[in-house]
């Protein structure tokens, strides 16, 4: 597990001395290539969307890793911030947090048939129902675990992906009254997940929005009394005021990252993942010497390289080959070849003066650094891929980590000195 790993590299990079009440800037000597994570930009974050959203409660998403950050700290930080939920995917990331001691309220969605439901139900998780089926099972872990499941139920508004479709909401609906009768289930939540909140004109979010709130309805007159409705992502939370209901989810706006990259406006968001590398070997090349498999990159004077130690297996997309933005020895560049599985190069020109050691940005939010933003346009991708991907291997630094949060025993203890 990455968090393991990741403790493991904190440990070994962080002096024991080091006070622990200013925020903790890692030494990082030794490292190849690791990702400061910012924490206290996080919980700015989060409390810059909560102001967006004062009168609606707050899930913090931190599935896959908390978009690749570090699932605990960054639950923590968020909620410092003012988080009041968690949200995951999968049942694994859930367990995790409440297996580290962590409390708050917590969603997880993503199940399959044999899903270890009986596991969420006992561990306080509310748990997510597109179908029927989700509902027995569900049912049959409460009964098992002699508690009541809480359980959200999920409508497909026009994202043609989880959730129920059309007539079979009211299918959905009528099996959760009849498992609440039985005293089972209990439906506290009914949320959807909107298609093209991204693009803040197209007229399927306001139609998403009017489906849900007549599902809504529908539940409502079956007799379900939800406490939560919830429906907006990070853009929704930032642009469609109208959707933020009883509770908001944002998830890339939380990490600093824009879900609207065209409109020009950050928000007031800080990225919080800044991806850094040393420089392995800097060396003359002549002119005409090809770089890197293939030589997709071929040098037309007498320059200077430099290695740096980070690949597709540290979650560089492969065809940054050439394009992929850095920042080393003060200046912007551009990958020099094709990207390896564990090193890429990148040429420095002739006058370069930059040394083995020294510390190339790959992307932050510092001014002048790149972004994740400019990587993803770089590769045709979106930002939330360029962070999540990041390497199990890589380590992630935690910057301004609160001492006293973490669990002294846990992995987390070593984040601090
Ligand atoms: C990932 C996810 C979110 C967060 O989406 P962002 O666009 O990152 O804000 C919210 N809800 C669900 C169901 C998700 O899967």
């Amino acid at each position: 597990m990455s968090q393991i790993d990741a403790a493991g590299a904190q440990r070994a990079a962080v002096p024991t001395a080091a006070p622990d009440t200013a925020p903790l800037v890692p030494d990082t000597h030794g490292l190849t290539v690791w990702a400061e994570i910012d924490l206290t930009a996080l919980e700015a974050n989060v409390r810059t969307l909560r102001a967006l959203a004062p009168a609606s409660d707050f899930m913090a998403v931190v599935k896959a890793d908390a978009y690749g950050h570090g699932l605990l700290p960054v639950a923590r930080a968020a909620l410092r911030g003012g988080a009041t939920w968690l949200g995951t995917a999968q049942f694994a990331e859930a367990f995790a947090l409440r297996d580290a001691g962590l409390t708050a309220r917590l969603l997880t969605w993503l199940s399959v048939p044999g899903s270890d439901f009986a596991g969420a139900v006992s561990r306080d998780i509310d748990l997510s129902a597109s179908a029927p089926w989700v509902l027995d099972e569900i049912a049959a872990a409460a009964a098992e675990v002699g508690r009541t499941a809480r359980v959200h139920l999920k409508v497909d508004t026009g994202l043609g992906r989880g959730g129920a479709y059309g007539a079979d909401w009211g299918t959905l609906v009528a099996r959760a009254r009849h498992l609440e009768a039985e005293g089972t289930v209990e439906v506290v939540g009914i949320w959807t997940h909107f298609a093209h909140a991204d693009s803040p004109e197209h007229p399927t979010v306001l139609a998403q929005q009017e489906r849900f709130f007549e599902a809504v309805a529908e539940a409502e007159q079956a007799g379900i009394r939800p406490e939560v409705r919830h429906l907006a992502n990070s853009a929704a939370t930032l642009v469609h005021p109208s959707a933020h209901a009883d509770l908001v989810r944002p998830g890339i706006a939380m990490y600093g990252l824009t879900p609207v990259p065209q409109v020009d406006d950050d928000f007031g968001l800080r990225p919080v993942m800044t991806l850094r590398a040393r420089l392995a070997l800097v060396k003359e090349l002549p002119a005409g010497q090809g770089i890197s498999y293939g030589h997709a990159y071929v040098p037309d004077v007498d320059t200077v390289v430099g290695l740096v130690p980070a690949g597709y297996a540290d979650g560089i997309p492969r065809n940054a080959t050439n394009v992929g933005p850095l920042l080393v020895e003060g200046r912007r560049t551009t990958i020099a070849g094709r990207v390896c599985m564990d090193q890429l190069v990148v040429d420095l020109g002739p006058g370069s003066r930059a040394q083995a050691g020294d510390v190339v940005t790959l992307f932050g939010g510092a001014p002048g650094e790149p972004t994740a933003q400019e990587w993803a346009d770089a590769t045709d991708t979106i930002s939330y891929e360029i962070v999540t991907r990041l390497g199990a291997r890589v380590p992630r630094l935690f910057i301004g980590d609160v001492p006293g949060t973490s669990s002294p025993d846990g992995p987390d203890g070593a984040r601090r000195a």
